[in-house]
């Protein structure tokens, strides 16, 4: 049996160094837990936070950009600390919402014409309206079955301008643009009342940070872990748990044995598993042996995990009005107009169009001649496999067939690829139409064994943290951080009980 009595000699691994991860580390290594191990598939830290600067002195975030919410945010906290937040002209958000659209973004159609300001401020304020309702769980009856794509078509029919052309295609842009900020492939596939289970945190949706970036976060995580806690480039293939168990070898000492692709091997008396619902939706049946229960499989199974890309376009200068946020596109037939999406829904023509889903292209802080798009779902996944150049030639030809401005080439294309990473596999979570999201969520968190089936087991061998194991924070970064805490704290009760 493992000769561990306390905090100082439990052996902990910890896979993953996201958010969630590196949390987790620097809670136990602050409570006194000696003997923490990181083993990070990916040769750098950070997961979804992934802050580069790929071009110029100036900071690019492929991942996570803005920390959601300010009051009970931990993030905001230390970021307001070590005065990591960005102040001045670069503070304001650089990312166009319905609930955020400002009087600098600009809206064009495909004939090249701009929609009237006064028709996209009203269908704008309308739809957060409309989504705020779902938030809030204030949907009427008839609308908590459905999908948030039918809720909001039923909704907005009331709405006069829903009468309008100009009034339905900004609506089209709003769903198509909500599907960022649900990681989903359409809203047609998200439940409409579950995504009242999130909690936005008060205090400002976006804020934005410094110079440093996330990666400023993630260092003072960083500073309290001894050197060598973290392995980069050490992708765990099999976790062998339930070792210890009358009738088996008596000369085991650990009850957890982690494996890694090169076939390193880890003993361990827990090991807190952070990788994202991607991975353990490709990894989780090949990689738990026993297997996971049951019901964790079929958590894993139920919640959605989508695909939301970003494609930077450098320029070699702007050729934006200087008062433009950013350039939205309204198309006549969109993807999210419920009839195309239901004539979509069958075959491959969508490959065909699949740069309708981009949602328009965004100015960037502190990069003042380059634009960010959006995309998300299948089209995102979709555009993943093509060329940089192929993608930002195609990005260019839109801007001038929508703008009619002078747009000229792209100097330099930086599209991210979370869905073919291999050690994400996705953006984050969202609740699929019919999933219960708190019970998938709990189901997803709980550690093995269970409580109640632990006699003469060994307590807490698998621990589950991570972005999608949050109950109210899922798809955030705080979230992530919050659910690595909380199994720390877990490992700290347990040795002061
Ligand atoms: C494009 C994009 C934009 C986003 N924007 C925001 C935003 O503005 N604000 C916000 O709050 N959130 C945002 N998010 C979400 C946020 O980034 C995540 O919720 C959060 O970073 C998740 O942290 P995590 O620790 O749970 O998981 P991850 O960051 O995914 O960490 C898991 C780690 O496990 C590693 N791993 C995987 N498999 C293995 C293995 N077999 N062995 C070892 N290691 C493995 C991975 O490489 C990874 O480093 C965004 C995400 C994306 C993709």
């Amino acid at each position: 049996m493992s000769s561990c009595t306390g905090p100082q000699d439990a052996k902990v691994v910890i896979v993953g160094s996201g958010f969630a991860g590196l949390a987790a580390a620097a809670t136990l290594v602050k409570a006194g837990f000696e003997h923490v191990l990181v083993l990070e598939a990916k040769e750098r830290i950070g997961g979804r936070v992934h802050t580069t600067k790929p071009f110029t002195e100036n900071v690019i975030e492929v991942g996570a950009n803005w920390i959601h919410g300010q009051k009970g945010n931990p993030l905001f906290k230390i970021a307001k600390e070590e005065n990591m937040l960005s102040e001045g002209p670069s503070a304001s958000k650089n990312m166009c919402l319905p609930r955020s659209v400002t009087p600098r973004d600009y809206f064009f159609k495909e004939d090249g014409k701009q929609v009237a300001k006064t028709a996209v401020d009203q269908v704008c304020l309308h739809f957060s309206k409309l989504t705020d309702k779902a938030f809030d769980d204030e949907l009427e009856r008839k609308h908590r079955k459905l999908t948030l794509g039918a809720y909001l078509d039923d909704a907005f029919g009331e709405f006069p301008l829903a009468a309008t052309e100009d009034g339905q295609q900004v609506f089209e842009w709003c769903k198509r643009t909500e599907c960022t900020d649900e990681a989903c492939s359409s809203l047609y596939e998200v439940s409409a009342s579950q995504i009242s289970n999130y909690t936005a945190l008060e205090g400002g949706f976006f804020n934005t940070l410094g110079p440093g970036g996330y990666r400023a976060v993630l260092d003072v995580l960083l500073k309290d872990l001894p050197s060598g806690t973290i392995q980069c480039s050490a992708p765990v293939k099999s976790i062998r748990w339930d070792l210890i168990r009358k009738g088996h070898c008596e000369e085991q000492r650990y009850p957890v044995q982690v494996v890694c692709d090169n076939g390193q091997s880890f003993e361990a008396d827990h090991v807190i598993i952070t990788v994202s619902l991607g991975v353990l939706k490709d990894k989780a049946t090949a990689m738990f042996d026993p297997p996971l229960p049951k019901k964790k499989l079929s958590a894993i199974e139920n919640l959605g995990f989508g695909v939301v890309d970003k494609i930077f376009l450098f320029f070699e200068k702007s050729f934006w009005p200087d008062d433009c946020a950013g350039v939205q596109m309204v198309w006549k037939e969109g993807p999210e107009d419920k009839d195309v999406y239901e004539s979509l829904s069958e075959g491959d023509a969508w490959k065909k169009s699949w740069f309708k889903k981009i949602t328009g292209f965004d100015t960037v802080a502190r990069h003042p001649t380059a634009l960010c798009g959006w995309i998300t779902g299948r089209e995102a996944l979709y555009m993943e496999n093509l060329q940089d150049s192929e993608i930002g030639d195609i990005c260019v030809r839109l801007l001038r067939s929508f703008t009619g401005w002078s747009v000229p080439e792209v100097s330099k294309t930086l599209v991210s690829r979370w869905g073919s990473d291999s050690h994400v596999q996705g953006s984050y979570t969202f609740i699929p139409e019919g999933v219960d999201g708190v019970k998938a969520h709990k189901a997803l968190a709980s550690p093995l064994p269970p409580k109640d089936k632990c006699r003469g087991r060994k307590h807490l061998q698998l621990l589950f943290a991570g972005e999608a194991t949050h109950v109210n924070f899922y798809t955030t970064t705080h979230g992530a951080y919050l659910t690595g805490v909380r199994e720390a704290e877990r490992l700290m009760s347990y040795y002061a009980d």
